[in-house]
């Protein structure tokens, strides 16, 4: 019987489909893309594996349609790496494939990048007699000049030449002087390697000489506070790799990859840089990808996604801010770009550098453990000091929507001392509530267990969780009272109370309402640096990777709501994220000043953030997870499911549960409604798995999965394994 081709295609399909050869053709190479028909479709799939003899084929075979791919699209490390993250995040293998491609490259479009006419000297136009060209036809001899100084010459530089440049093109192309060829584009930024490198201090050249690219793998955790100088340390370091050749992969979460961090890799580095992230056109992307891939690409910066780019010469990956929970999808293929990255570095026998001011607990374990490197880098660079940090007791404080007045006194002072002040409150809209004042009404969206957020400006209520918008009413749904009142904080309240509190104080907000336009939180953030707006407030988009030089004051306006979260990382959460936010001050000359505003000073929490800072509390919080027997601690996963009714996501689940092995040491919790358990129309429900070791939850999941998928309840619910969940909701 003829050999079947493994394809993967994207679908529910747990492993790669049998296809038989295209016709005469010669089989596809492992790698390369083919058309299959799958149903009365034709899909684009991946050649997973070499030809292999058929299992017992209950059904007709079908035959691949067309190769599209003569070489390998993914090379065997990176397929390797892909079928090695479809087997540990249990999903399937069609699915991860297609996260790893270009949109484009998914639609079966050539993996070929854009390309330019550049103009190029032809043997007999180098031997060519240029004076006496030059006393003829000076314009033709001008281009020939031109064109003997330089490899090529690209179309559109010709216009600079001055005069009908394009005339004299065409006499040199018909006296064979010049001749075009095609080039490929990949739209990469080329770096000018102008700006000189400041000497490392001491800390930051043990860390730098710890990363040696082409020295075999090495995880190295670059634990530094905001302003020690990370960046100097990871641009070191690819410096050194691009000078040997070797490829740098530089993964940082989606809002840290701003214009500022590229145009600071531009000026230092002498390579060429490709940046992949999901803002580009889908041309671009593929560009830039393959530009990856073919080698023409020195330094490739990109978010989560970019852990897939394929390399040519790899030689360093960096993942910057490791802790940040973007690295991690939260749906579908449910992947953490920075456990890929580590482990695509161990397959590459390559370094690689997380950095972090504030590290994930998983990192620290695995640091304390031993089994990676651990630097820090304790002093900011130049004279810049670290804030002060202080908690202000809120109780009994009068208050102006939700500022206080003693935090009002210190703002005040900030900017009569000529400081810029920051304010940080975690939730946009206006109030994250609306209740009716006579009936106690609130407005609930309908499809989800949440209570839509006020956005007064665009006078519209709208549901953060599903997306759902809908008018104001004007009179309360339930009593027609028309007394309806916001209840709570959000970022448009505070900006109204500012601008009564400070009138002709220049001010911006910074979240994601007042930057939806194209380029707006570009010009905000300018405004902000070059000092013009003095008060700024914003989300946590303000609170990352920014420079702001002359932030005196940081205010975190509402701590509180980060103490008493339904998820177990809740509290990692809001201590990184003040240390994030009380870092933007005091980079310069000026120490900074940190005020967060609680109604609990003496949680714990807060008393050992403030006392020991962001290595003491993760101490206590590692114990802590320790006790409670939660990640890093041990392993985790969640097994997910949803459906329009109540009862089938927690019936499959049970049901689920009734076929696990009851011998084994995994440990078993609920099912049980999701925190938040009505979403978008859909309630969801979820059965936790615990081990002590890694191992031994894969081996559960992966023997007792199959049966699971075949349940007939699973084709009542939408579910999803999630392997090393990140949030609980
Ligand atoms: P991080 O990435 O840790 O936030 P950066 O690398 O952005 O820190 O450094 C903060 C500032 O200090 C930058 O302006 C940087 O140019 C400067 N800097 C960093 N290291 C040095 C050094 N060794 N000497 C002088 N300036 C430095
Ligand atoms: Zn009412
Ligand atoms: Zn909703």
């Amino acid at each position: 019987m003829a050999q079947t081709i493994p394809v993967a295609v994207s679908g529910p399909f747990p492993r790669s489909l049998d296809y038989l050869p295209p016709g005469a053709d010669t089989p596809p190479v492992v790698g390369a893309r083919v058309r299959v028909p799958l149903g009365r479709r034709q899909m684009v799939g991946m050649v997973t594996g070499p030809p292999r003899d058929p299992g017992l084929a209950g059904h007709r075979l079908r035959q691949i349609s067309q190769v599209l791919d003569v070489q390998p699209l993914l090379d065997s490390e990176l397929l390797g790496l892909i079928s090695w993250s479809a087997r540990y995040y249990h999903h399937p293998i069609g699915d991860c494939i297609a996260t790893a491609l270009p949109a484009r490259l998914r639609q079966g479009y050539p993996a070929e990048p854009a390309s330019e006419t550049r103009w190029q000297l032809t043997p007999a136009g180098d031997e060519a007699d240029i004076e006496a060209l030059r006393r003829r036809a000076p314009r033709q001899a001008t281009l020939l000049d031109a064109l003997r100084s330089t490899d090529d010459l690209p179309a559109g530089q010709l216009a600079g030449l001055g005069g009908d440049a394009r005339g004299a093109l065409q006499r040199l192309v018909e006296r064979g002087y010049a001749t075009a060829v095609e080039r490929a584009d990949y739209g990469l930024i080329t770096g000018r390697g102008t700006e000189g490198a400041p000497t490392l201090n001491p800390e930051q050249a043990q860390a730098a000489s710890a990363l040696q690219p082409g020295a075999g793998h090495q995880v190295t955790l670059v634990d530094g506070v905001t302003g020690s100088g990370k960046t100097e340390v990871y641009l070191d370091v690819i410096a050194r790799a691009t000078a040997m050749g070797l490829q740098s992969l530089v993964i940082v979460p989606e809002i840290g990859l701003t214009p500022q961090l590229v145009s600071r890799f531009q000026a230092r580095l002498s390579a060429k840089i490709a940046v992949l992230h999901s803002g580009l056109a889908d041309g671009e992307r593929l560009n830039a990808w393959l530009a990856a891939g073919s080698g023409a690409a020195d330094v490739i910066i990109g978010t989560r996604s970019a852990v897939f780019a394929p390399l040519r010469r790899p030689g360093l990956i960096i993942v910057d801010e490791e802790h940040d929970a973007s690295l991690k999808q939260q749906e579908g293929f449910r992947y953490s770009a920075r456990d890929l990255a580590v482990m695509r570095a161990h397959r590459l026998e390559c370094p690689i550098a997380m950095g972090t001011a504030t590290p994930s607990l998983e990192s620290l374990a695995n640091a304390r453990a031993g089994r990676y490197a651990h630097y820090r880098l304790t002093e900011r660079a130049g004279n810049a000091r670290p804030p002060q940090l202080r908690l202000l007791d809120m109780r009994g404080q009068p208050t102006t929507e939700g500022l206080s007045a003693p935090l009002l006194g210190t703002v005040r002072q900030h900017l009569d001392n000529g400081g810029q002040v920051l304010l940080f409150l975690n939730r946009r809209g206006f109030s994250p509530t609306l209740i009716c004042h006579e009936c106690g009404w609130l407005a609930e969206c309908d499809r989800c267990d949440a209570r839509y957020t006020y956005h007064r400006g665009r006078s519209r209520l709208h549901c953060h969780h599903c997306d759902r918008e809908t008018p104001v009413p004007s009179v309360c749904p339930s009593c027609n009272s028309v007394d309806l009142r916001p209840l709570g904080l959000g970022t448009e309240r505070i900006e109204g109370a500012l601008q009564t509190a400070l009138p002709d104080t220049p001010m911006v907000r910074i979240d994601r309402d007042s930057t939806r336009q194209r380029g707006r939180f570009e010009q905000h953030m300018a405004a902000a640096q070059r000092g013009e707006a003095r008060l700024l407030l914003g989300t946590q988009m303000l609170a990352k990777g920014h420079h702001l030089p002359a932030v005196t004051l940081v205010a975190i306006i509402d701590a509180d709501q980060g103490l008493f979260g339904a998820d177990f990382r809740s509290p990692e959460r809001l201590a990184q994220l003040v240390i994030q936010v009380a870092g933007r001050a005091g980079r310069a000359e000026r120490a900074g000043e940190v005020v967060i505003q609680t109604h609990q000073p003496e949680h714990p929490l807060l008393q050992t953030l403030i006392h020991g800072g962001y290595p003491a509390f993760a101490e206590a919080a590692l114990t802590e997870r320790e006790a409670a027997g939660l990640p890093p601690t041990r392993a985790m996963a969640l097994i997910r499911a949803e459906a329009p009714g109540q009862t089938p996501p927690l019936n499959f689940l049970k049901a689920a549960a009734a076929t696990l092995p009851t011998d084994s040491s995994v440990e078993v919790l609920g099912p049980y409604p999701s925190p938040m358990e009505r979403r978008a129309g859909r309630y969801r429900a979820q059965l936790m798995l615990q081990a002590n070791q890694r191992g031994t939850l894969q081996a559960l999941l992966t023997d007792w999965l199959p049966g699971v998928s075949a349940l007939p309840m699973a084709r009542r619910v939408r579910w999803s394994v999630d392997v090393d969940p990140a949030e609980m909701l």
